[in-house]
């Protein structure tokens, strides 16, 4: 199948309220061309400096979302174009981003990335950081980032029950944090594998990769 039957097909699968991110990391540019020849205007990457070059390279109506770990190092690299930073996972890393953005005289909107596997491997803060966070006054300050909502990744297992269970933790995670910031409204969660257990579990955003683009190597 084309990436654009692919498109159309994972689109109708998807309620109205959810947004799709399509996951474009390590493709080249062609297939990206054929994604945003289709309609697709939010694609996401896991590297800065590929996503930078893409951005150059690419229509500019194209929104690019961060979806991987960022060093602190690299965000002034993507701050003047970045439309969603999905993987905040320090406070270190939001203020670094609250500065740049201060620089470039914008407002950057953010996600934040939380542990919910099983596995250590995976990136995000655990429920104590995220409330520390929120409720520091330093937070209160940071006028150049937008906390739009949470993101997380699910364990990488068969386990349908295991997932599920994660994601609802994730859920449950973002309505508390919705009592105390009533303005965030999305939950990013659910790739190929498992986006339709996360928008059965409240997902308002799914990344979605190799269902699109195919396997990648
Ligand atoms: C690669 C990646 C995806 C997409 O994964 P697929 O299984 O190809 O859909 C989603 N989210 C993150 C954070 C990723 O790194």
């Amino acid at each position: 199948m084309s990436i654009q039957e692919n498109l159309e097909h994972i689109k109708k699968t998807l309620p109205d309220h959810v947004t799709l991110v399509a996951v474009s990391k390590t493709m080249p540019e062609s297939d990206i061309r054929e994604a945003h020849d289709a309609g697709q205007l939010i694609l996401g990457e896991n590297k800065v400096q590929e996503m930078v070059d893409k951005w150059e390279d690419l229509p500019k109506d194209i929104q690019w979302h961060m979806i991987g770990h960022v060093q602190r190092n690299k965000v002034k690299d993507m701050i003047d174009f970045v439309a969603l930073i999905h993987g905040v996972d320090s406070f270190r890393l939001l203020k670094e981003i609250n500065k740049r953005a201060k620089n470039a005289d914008r407002t950057v909107d953010c996600l934040l990335q939380m542990h919910i596997a099983e596995e250590d491997t995976k990136f995000g803060l655990d429920k104590k950081e995220l409330h520390e966070i929120v409720a520091s006054e330093e937070f209160q300050k940071l006028k150049n980032i937008n906390i739009k909502g949470l993101m997380g990744m699910a364990t990488f297992t068969d386990d349908e029950n295991q997932v599920r269970q994660e994601f609802k933790q994730l859920k449950s995670l973002f309505d508390e944090l919705k009592s105390k910031l009533p303005d965030i409204n999305i939950l990013s969660m659910g790739m190929s594998g498992d986006y339709k257990i996360a928008i059965e579990e409240g997902s308002t955003m799914v990344r979605i990769g190799s269902s699109i683009f195919g396997a990648r190597n």
